[in-house]
């Protein structure tokens, strides 16, 4: 049995990191994404060695529809949403991407929009302490910490799957699974 890290989840170790003993499961509905099918991870956060370069599917997806702090797993609120990590863009420039997102067709390609990625916007305490502790974010060039705006639109990546149909001669199809959620702030929109 793999002991317990002392590592605690959401302190010393952010709580939207997989860990070593979190295997993915394959595809099935997920209730993070309202029941479509989406690739599953085991859920055993803080058992075996943190995978920092690593997100927890089913967690990252649940922090960004729910909006809770990958640093700590907690809801975040309007006036206190931070990114370090996110920039600014265009409606323009995400349409060129063709990220999957959907963007109401009346906004304009010049209105500014915020790419926060995959990594939904942190409290300020816990994006000072992220900023502290990971080697990562504190080598990056912009610091800066920026506001996230309070609307946004979310994207969905996702794989082609190939349900296994064992007893049937049918062809398969492949379907798409969702894998991670993607997360774009929109400023300034009252359309
Ligand atoms: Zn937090």
């Amino acid at each position: 049995m793999t002991p317990e890290s002392r590592l605690q989840v959401g302190v010393d170790v952010p709580w939207v990191t997989s860990w070593s003993e979190e295997p993915m499961t394959g595809v099935a509905p997920c209730p993070s994404v309202d029941g479509v099918l989406a690739v599953g991870q085991v859920e055993r956060p803080g058992v075996g060695r943190p995978l920092y370069s690593r997100n927890h599917l089913f967690r990252q997806r649940k922090s960004v529809r729910e909006m809770l702090c990958p640093m700590c797993g907690k809801p975040t609120a309007n006036d206190d949403r931070w990114s370090q990590t996110g920039h600014w863009t265009t409606a323009g420039a995400v349409r060129a991407k063709n990220m999957g997102v959907w963007i109401p067709p009346d906004m304009a390609d010049s209105h500014r929009l915020f790419d926060s990625g995959a990594i939904a916007p942190l409290h300020r305490a816990c994006a000072d302490r992220a900023l502290m502790y990971c080697p990562h974010l504190k080598g990056m060039a912009d610091r800066e910490l920026k506001a996230f705006p309070d609307a946004w639109l979310i994207a969905t990546l996702t794989v082609e799957a190939r349900p296994q149909a064992v007893y049937s001669n049918l062809p398969i199809r492949s379907v798409p699974a969702v894998t991670f959620l993607q997360l774009i702030g929109v400023p300034d929109y009252d359309g």
